[in-house]
């Protein structure tokens, strides 16, 4: 039994509206591979920024040991000449050792200085460092968690689209075979909307005027119509 204009009506409409819902749930799940992507990369970056600060604390320590060796040469050598200093035999050797003695304690107190900048920073590093432990490992137990909830709602949208794609083959399979045709030849145009509805005496997909005329005859529901502005399948709002 051929399907009345009015039931092909309601099957154009559940045509549309599971087209727009695959599209939609499309999207999304073609979506979830980058949002994967997106949240393990954030933790690896946090990761990576883990281990720099490692490294720089190494390197610090590695810095402040060999400050130790400068330190303590230089004051070893103040010492050393602070001995000679009295063994001097002339004022010119005296005023010679007085001033290695200075060169060295200026040299002593600028390593000083440094190894006090590389104390203060190994101790940031240091925070830094238990500060990101921390958080990174926050952020992969919220990692895991968000990626399993991505792969849970990708297995959702899945057998949501495997639905509705059975409901839309089933739902083409008893409209009139040239008017499927055109709608999928609208839809593929027209931004995926084939099927339009009078709202307002206009056509919902393209909002031109519809003439008084044209709205009678679709209200009718005994004949198919097109926007003539957008070539839009147009019916009855079906609510
Ligand atoms: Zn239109």
């Amino acid at each position: 039994m051929a399907a009345t204009v009015k039931q092909t009506f309601q099957h154009l409409w559940a045509l549309q509206q599971l087209d727009t819902e695959l599209r939609t749930l499309s999207d999304k799940l073609s979506q979830i591979p980058g949002r994967v992507n997106d949240l393990k990369k954030a933790a690896a970056a946090i990761k990576t920024e883990l281990d720099q600060a490692k490294g720089a604390i190494i390197e610090h320590k590695v810095q402040y040991k060999l400050s130790e060796v400068e330190l303590k040469s230089a004051e070893e050598k103040v010492t050393g000449y602070s001995v000679q200093l009295y063994s001097a035999k002339t004022n010119e050797q005296y005023k010679a050792f007085l001033k290695e003695i200075e060169t060295q304690k200026k040299i002593k107190s600028g390593v000083e200085d440094r190894m006090i900048v590389l104390m203060e920073e190994t101790e940031a590093l240091d925070r830094k460092v238990r500060e990101n432990e921390k958080n990174s490992a926050e952020l992969d137990v919220e990692t895991v968690r968000k990626v399993q909830m991505l792969e849970s709602e990708q297995q959702e949208l899945e057998a949501a689209i495997a639905t509705r794609r059975e409901q839309r083959e089933a739902t083409a399979a008893v409209v009139p075979a040239d008017l499927l045709k055109r709608y999928e030849r609208v839809r593929a145009n027209k931004g995926g909307i084939a099927v339009a509805t009078v709202r307002k005496e206009r056509c919902s997909g393209c909002m031109s005027p519809i003439p008084a005329q044209l709205i009678l005859e679709v209200d009718r529901q005994d004949h198919l119509y097109l926007c003539e502005a957008c070539g839009r399948i147009l019916i009855v709002a079906q609510e």
